[in-house]
């Protein structure tokens, strides 16, 4: 019976986790219910993290400051 000589923990198995945030975090963006990975250090969703704006000669364009508003 093979399920029997299977039953040996696996390495990668929920014995050990990586270190990770706890699961089940929503967005910190009160408005927003998108939940983060445990994976993400963000404490925000993709969308409301904070954005390290890109340089484009010390001014921001005005199809960036839409993306971002
Ligand atoms: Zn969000």
């Amino acid at each position: 019976m093979a399920e029997l000589t299977m039953r040996a923990t696996r390495p990668g198995s929920r014995a050990r986790r990586p270190k990770s945030h706890a699961p089940g975090r929503v967005c910190q963006d009160g408005s927003c219910s998108t939940l983060v990975s445990r994976y993400n250090q963000s404490e925000f969703c993709f969308h409301h993290r904070p954005v390290k704006y890109p340089r484009l000669r010390g001014v921001f364009s005005e199809d960036y400051q839409q993306q971002s508003a």
